[in-house]
């Protein structure tokens, strides 16, 4: 199928795309990398009146860190998160989660805010940005705000972006120097959606596990913290006993839905197995 009719406009500046979906209200789509929205046009999913070509503003790419946070612009692709020596010193496990995305086609046109304004539920990034805390910049002619993560991600394909708005960069707090991460995620074939996935984050000092946070994806209709697997790792060594009790809450707080090919047990399960393996990364001296 082809896609629909729609009139094209390159933005000239992020203000320029913030004036231009103000103008044109909820008829107009940002365009990224177009890895989702034009298969999702050439379906008849979506038929937008006007793309927003927002491809060329390179004041939307690149990353940088301060005293505080790393700053990826929206518009960093998967393949530079990836390749970035910054991402892999300091957050090996999104270099690697980078790195599992579809295949290098895609990850050399899809963006990182592409994702993010996507929700979704079987993406890496949205659960990347839960498990490490992340916030988001969105500017609109009204100004800006700062999203945390936590608040974003409302739903199937749902977040708590406004119309008008446009997600300009992901700020991902510094680790401290006890906090270890790991991702780790179950498909059919290489490069497919995960069938499921996992980041979990935690400080392990002498050995114990505190703040820990793990957040999943493929599983349920939005990416999910495992509230109560996360407090009953806290304070835990990450030995059987507290996995197996934190395995015991995931179908509380995932509430797994199947998909085509697995079944709600199976994602259940699937999601269990992540957790063991990647808190035993975590708490392994030297992990
Ligand atoms: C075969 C295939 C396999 C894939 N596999 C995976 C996978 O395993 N994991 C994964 O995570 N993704 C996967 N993807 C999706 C891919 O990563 C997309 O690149 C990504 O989801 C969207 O990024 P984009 O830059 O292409 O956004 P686009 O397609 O251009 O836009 C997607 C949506 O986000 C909105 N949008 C984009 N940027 C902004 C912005 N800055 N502000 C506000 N709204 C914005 C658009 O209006 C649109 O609604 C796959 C895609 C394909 C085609």
């Amino acid at each position: 199928m082809k896609a629909p009719p729609f009139a094209y406009r390159r933005a000239s500046s992020v203000a320029d795309a913030c004036a231009l979906l103000d103008a044109h209200g909820g008829s107009a789509r940002i365009l990224a990398g177009g890895q989702s929205l034009i298969p999702s046009l050439n379906l008849r999913l979506s038929q937008p009146e006007l793309l927003i070509d927002i491809s060329q503003l390179a004041e939307l790419r690149g990353i940088r860190v301060s005293a505080t946070e790393m700053i990826i612009g929206a518009l960093t692709r998967h393949a530079d998160i990836e390749r970035s020596a910054e991402v892999r010193a300091r957050f090996p496990a999104l270099a690697d989660a980078a790195r599992q995305i579809a295949h290098p086609a895609i990850r050399n046109r899809g963006t990182i805010g592409g994702s993010i304004a996507l929700a979704d539920p079987a993406a890496e990034w949205p659960a990347a940005a839960l498990a490490f805390d992340m916030r988001f910049t969105a500017v609109s002619t009204q100004g800006e705000r700062s999203i945390a993560a936590t608040e974003f991600f409302k739903g199937l394909y749902e977040t708590a972006l406004l119309p008008g708005e446009v997600l300009r960069s992901i700020h991902v707090p510094l680790p401290a120097a006890a906090q270890r991460a790991a991702f780790g995620e179950l498909t059919r074939r290489s490069g497919d959606y995960a069938i499921a996935g996992a980041f979990v984050t935690a400080s392990v000092t002498g050995g114990w596990l505190g703040g820990t946070r793990a957040a999943f994806f493929g599983v349920a209709t939005r990416p999910l913290l495992a509230a109560r697997a996360m407090r009953a790792l806290d304070g835990s060594a990450g030995d059987a006993a507290a996995v197996a009790a934190a395995r015991a809450h995931l179908e509380a707080d995932l509430d797994p839905i199947a998909d085509l090919y697995n079944s709600r047990a199976t994602k259940l399960h699937l999601a269990g197995v992540l957790l063991a393996r990647l808190v035993a990364r975590l708490a392994a001296p030297g992990g």
